[in-house]
């Protein structure tokens, strides 16, 4: 790693690019979000707790939580066929394991909370913005939290570890070729996700998880802000 290290776009190996986050931006949910990280725009709708419906699919000991994954059709230039693909299933399930460890279901036998994700622009990076959206949105609905998860994908350019690369850095072939790592945590440091696409040695994985700790207490602060500030304006409220 060398703080001398220029990207293409200007910013520093660790810089993460411009964030907004604002919550309350769909009415009709019980709780939103948004989340933009650079070109990269999630939106987070949760509905429920409500009754599981197909019913034999209720728990009686828990409640469940749902996710739904989506990048809509003009989110990129090349536009993406309308519907799920396998991509978006795995998206969904991994999203589902990142925020999971912090809700309290406990609390909502035979119910289910739903989150629809969906990522009206990318530039990579958009399973993180998806879950820091789904997170805030989590939130806002008032479910019971036992923690915030922010997450951020740190990645390899030839040798030197970034954070929060665009496409055109996670399409980067030089060197031992692209190497990308989504991870997922909360503000207390516990990982509750973390993918490896490429290949990283044990030592730079670890520096890789510190990265993403430094990324992730800047997004936490970001997050809690957007909640502060709805609050504030009289929109943190559950419908
Ligand atoms: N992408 C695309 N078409 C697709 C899927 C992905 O153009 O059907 C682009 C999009 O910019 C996305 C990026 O590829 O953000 C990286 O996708 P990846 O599967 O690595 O997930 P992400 O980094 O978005 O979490």
């Amino acid at each position: 790693m060398t703080a001398k290290f220029k990207r293409s776009d200007g910013r520093e190996f660790d810089e993460l690019r411009p964030i907004e986050a604002k919550v309350g931006v769909v009415p009709n949910a019980d709780g939103s979000a948004m989340y933009k990280s650079g070109d990269t725009i999630a939106i987070a709708a949760v509905y429920g707790p409500r009754k599981m419906h197909p019913q034999h699919q209720q728990n009686p000991s828990k409640g469940q939580l749902r996710c739904d994954y989506n990048m809509i059709s003009f989110s990129v230039s090349e536009r993406i066929r309308p519907g799920k693909n396998r991509r978006s299933t795995e998206i969904s399930e991994i999203t589902k394991w990142a925020l999971e460890p912090v809700l309290l279901l406990g609390m909502y036998p035979n119910q289910v909370v739903d989150i629809f994700i969906d990522i009206i622009q990318a530039d990579a990076g958009t399973r993180c913005a998806g879950i820091n959206a789904a997170s805030l949105a989590l939130a806002h609905a008032g479910i019971p939290m036992k923690e915030m998860v922010s997450s951020i994908a740190v990645g390899k350019l030839d040798k030197t570890l970034v954070t929060d690369l665009t496409k055109e850095e996670e399409d980067y072939e030089g060197g031992e070729g692209p190497t990308d790592i989504p991870i997922s945590m909360t503000h207390d440091g516990k990982i509750t996700h973390m993918q490896l696409d490429g290949k990283i040695g044990v030592e730079q994985l670890k520096d890789a998880v510190d990265l993403a700790k430094e990324a992730c207490e800047k997004i936490y602060e970001i997050q809690k802000k957007a909640l502060k500030d709805a609050i504030d304006m009289g929109n943190g409220e559950k419908k």
